[in-house]
């Protein structure tokens, strides 16, 4: 069993195209297996915890966001806290170099002389901002830009919330029954639970989606297992063992088992801060984090029967996944829209609009654009060879409002041909681009590398 589970066994996998696209054509919609907000953006951004769609009315988003800020709630994301920071701000899996042309796609307008002046914040009185947080205070033609209503966790915690009850069932079922902290948590323990997450928001969230990754897989084995007991049920069969059936666990691992995977701590490039003579201590310290993360999580939900997910070994490759894999998740913001929105009335009915929405605007300062941030695995996306002319890149387009990834196509694709985008920054030169590919475990043979290695 321990090799089946084998962490780095890769599948051959190809993205073929079946039709002709043209440049700038959608070639797929991928839904995300795992993703996380950044705990640093849950502030900021008020989103479905499943689909990661903005929820609740534009007043309610911005009179939440003001209302946290003035509780003193911080927003800086670089902050130091003790030892563990030093590597913490570097550490997310969004880190990893693949993403980077995504989030410069997020096309960020700015409202220029339309907001105060950059990072200068007005403040409001918090009797102003609690009233648009109860959206008792309505501004004008916020009903342009509807939202769908907010749906409270159904196991009692204040931390999930969803755009519909098919959301909030969804992650039920995948996930979330094991996570939650509410009253109907499944979890053998909920201050272990608490603090798990608690560890992960202080030093890397990455650890929260290898728990999903987790919790899902144990979820699936449980289903499995009892559409098996109800089968053996109806012939009366008497067998009924509480051993972990193999079988069984690998069905609920294969999504996973499709991503390339490396321990964290051997793929995760060093920090431009850490001196190269400290690279085996600061390898080990990272283990060391991970081996924390892992055993407050079994602290919280370990399953005899799935024990073997419980392993440093499974935990250190599945972040390693996430690191080699993930791409950024962003979602734009409906509040962005709406002030651009005010922004473009005619003179007269802007002026009008204005005297309502600025002291908003004002208090918002720059921070009124603010996107979903996170990061996600997409199984399609990871499936994706390499190139480093690649034909096509993940893409949001003005119309994906979700945590779905799009992937276009950069130029004309032809039936049959292979899709490829690039893990990495293509326009590095040579030796750059194969150390860098070099983490994938693979040298680029794609037709650039060919031609720049004669
Ligand atoms: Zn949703
Ligand atoms: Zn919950
Ligand atoms: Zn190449």
């Amino acid at each position: 069993m321990e090799s089946k589970l084998n962490p780095t066994a890769i599948t051959e996998k190809v993205c073929m195209l079946t039709w002709i696209l043209r440049k700038g054509d959608l070639v797929l919609k991928d839904q995300m297996l795992f993703g996380v907000q950044h705990s640093s953006n849950k502030i900021d951004c008020f989103v479905c915890s499943f689909c990661y769609r903005f929820i609740s009315s534009i007043e309610h988003q911005i009179g939440r966001k003001l209302y946290l800020q003035n509780l003193g709630v911080s927003t800086n994301h670089e902050c130091d806290e003790g030892t563990t920071s030093v590597v913490a701000k570097d550490w997310n899996g969004s880190d990893s170099s693949d993403d980077e042309g995504y989030s410069d796609m997020v096309d960020c307008q700015n409202l220029g002389e339309c907001a105060s002046s950059s990072s200068v914040k007005i403040p409001l009185p918090m009797e102003v901002v609690q009233s648009l947080m109860h959206e008792e205070l309505v501004l004008p033609y916020s009903t342009e830009f509807p939202q769908p209503s907010v749906i409270p966790c159904r196991g009692g915690c204040s931390e999930s919330y969803y755009c519909s009850k098919l959301c909030m069932e969804a992650d039920w079922e995948m996930f979330h029954s094991l996570l939650c902290t509410g009253t109907e948590s499944k979890s053998r323990r909920k201050e272990a639970m608490l603090a798990f997450i608690e560890h992960a928001n202080a030093t890397n969230d990455i650890f929260l989606l290898a728990a999903k990754a987790i919790v899902s897989t144990i979820l699936m084995y449980r289903k499995l297992k009892a559409a098996k007991l109800k089968e053996q049920e109806k012939y009366a069969c008497s067998e009924v063992s509480d051993d972990c059936d193999y079988h069984m666990l690998l069905e609920a691992w294969k999504p996973i088992s499709m991503g390339y995977k490396r321990r964290w701590w051997d793929c995760m490039a060093l920090p431009d801060d850490v001196d190269s003579c400290d690279e085996a201590a600061f390898r080990l310290q990272i283990r060391q984090l991970a081996f924390t993360s892992v055993e407050l999580l079994k602290e919280a939900i370990f399953d005899k029967e799935c024990e073997l997910l419980f392993s440093l070994e499974i935990y250190g490759n599945l972040i390693g996944m996430f690191e080699l894999n993930n791409l950024d998740l962003v979602v734009a913001s409906p509040v962005e829209d709406y002030f651009l929105y005010v922004n473009e009335l005619p003179e007269s009915e802007k002026k009008k609009a204005e005297q309502v929405t600025k002291p908003f605007l004002n208090a918002l300062g720059d921070d009124y654009s603010d996107c979903c941030q996170g990061t996600a695995f997409f199984p399609l996306q990871s499936c994706m060879n390499h190139s480093c002319l690649p034909n096509a890149k993940a893409f949001k387009r003005e119309q994906d409002r979700d945590g779905q990834a799009t992937i276009i196509a950069l130029r004309s694709i032809h039936k049959g041909e292979e899709i490829t985008i690039s893990y990495i920054d293509e326009d590095l030169p040579l030796e750059e681009r194969q150390a860098s590919l070099a983490d994938y475990g693979f040298s680029c043979k794609c037709p650039k590398c060919s031609e720049e290695q004669q």
